[in-house]
């Protein structure tokens, strides 16, 4: 309960709003959950990282305080109508994290009824496919539990100064793509030991492609979430990792997909191991052209009216 963040204003993006839910423990999530933690040690030397920067190898000990439970919202009120989240790494403020450790709540019947219309029409129009809720949760507990597992304010003092002042503006959009990037390593490694089927996992990466991307891109380009999420589709197609057919309409994902993923989830890795602004930067100018499927999708949703929202009605019963 109390101040949260600002996705409820539509106007300027700025005003927190005040909420309240009510959270119940969710077994079969924290199954999940907990396939995610027994990986992150193997996962985490194994990070396209060099070995000076990579807190796995660097110190064996090396265990971020991760404290996550998957939870069902039974109720929820408050200042907002429309919005609840869809999980929580808390505290923000990176030296009360540094000092505390995080909690992560994921929110599993929310991630479950995520899909706006919005999120379908795009999946439909770009890959000819329906949105799956399941595939979307792992694309989000992917996310979620990607920032416990490196996270950006343990280990890494680059410059001896927090990473939040040296990157400033750009410190969160970092972080949050990095979160994607490596959800999506995470996700791979399930597929590989079996874990998820690679039916499974290519239906998260078209996801990633499709809806997650534009979604985002359509509510709000300068949110820290989509911020580069042009660069990143742009650099998957620099890669041919994905492609865009201008006859079908329709885009497609490639057998080099994982590789490319690893390949540029290293440039964010980098980003904050260094501190290096100027890469933050160079990252965005040199590569935030959008591609014209984007702009497309995007005018398409605009001209469908759909709402950029992602509305959730709790229910006050199981
Ligand atoms: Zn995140």
């Amino acid at each position: 309960m109390g101040p949260t963040e600002s996705y409820d204003d539509s106007i300027a993006g700025v005003k927190e709003y005040y909420h309240f839910a009510l959270y119940s423990q969710d077994n079969q999530g924290a199954e999940i959950i907990g396939k995610f933690a027994g990986m992150s040690q193997e996962m985490g030397r194994n990070l396209p990282l060099e070995e000076r920067y990579n807190p796995y190898l660097k110190d064996p000990d090396f265990k971020p305080a991760r404290n996550m439970a998957a939870v069902n919202m039974i109720a929820g009120g408050g200042d907002s109508r429309t919005y609840a989240a869809a999980g929580w790494t808390l505290p923000n403020e990176p030296e009360i994290a540094a000092k505390h450790g995080t909690k992560m709540l994921l929110i599993r019947n929310v991630i479950a009824t995520r899909g706006s219309d919005a999120m379908r029409f795009v999946q439909r129009r770009l890959f000819g496919e329906a949105y799956d809720p399941d595939i979307f949760y792992w694309m989000v507990a992917g996310h979620e539990l990607s920032h416990g597992m490196l996270p950006f304010t343990k280990g890494y003092d680059p410059k001896g100064q927090p990473l939040s002042q040296i990157l400033g503006d750009l410190d969160l959009p970092v972080e949050e793509k990095k979160a994607d990037l490596l959800g999506l390593m995470a996700v791979e490694e399930f597929a590989k030991k079996g874990e998820i089927s690679w039916d499974s996992y290519w239906a998260i990466a078209r996801m990633y492609v499709g809806a997650e991307t534009v979604f985002r891109l359509y509510r709000n380009p300068n949110e820290a979430h989509a911020k580069y999420s042009v660069a990143v589709h742009n650099l998957l197609k620099e890669k041919h990792a994905v492609s865009f057919d201008g006859a079908t309409g329709r885009m497609q994902v490639h057998s080099n997909f994982p590789q490319a993923i690893r390949e540029i989830l290293s440039i964010f890795l980098k980003i904050q191991a260094e501190g290096d602004r100027g890469a933050a930067e160079r990252l965005l100018s040199e590569h935030n052209a959008p591609a014209p499927e984007i702009t497309a999708a995007i005018e398409a949703l605009k001209k469908a009216g759909l709402s950029s929202q992602t509305h959730y009605n709790p229910i006050i019963s199981q």
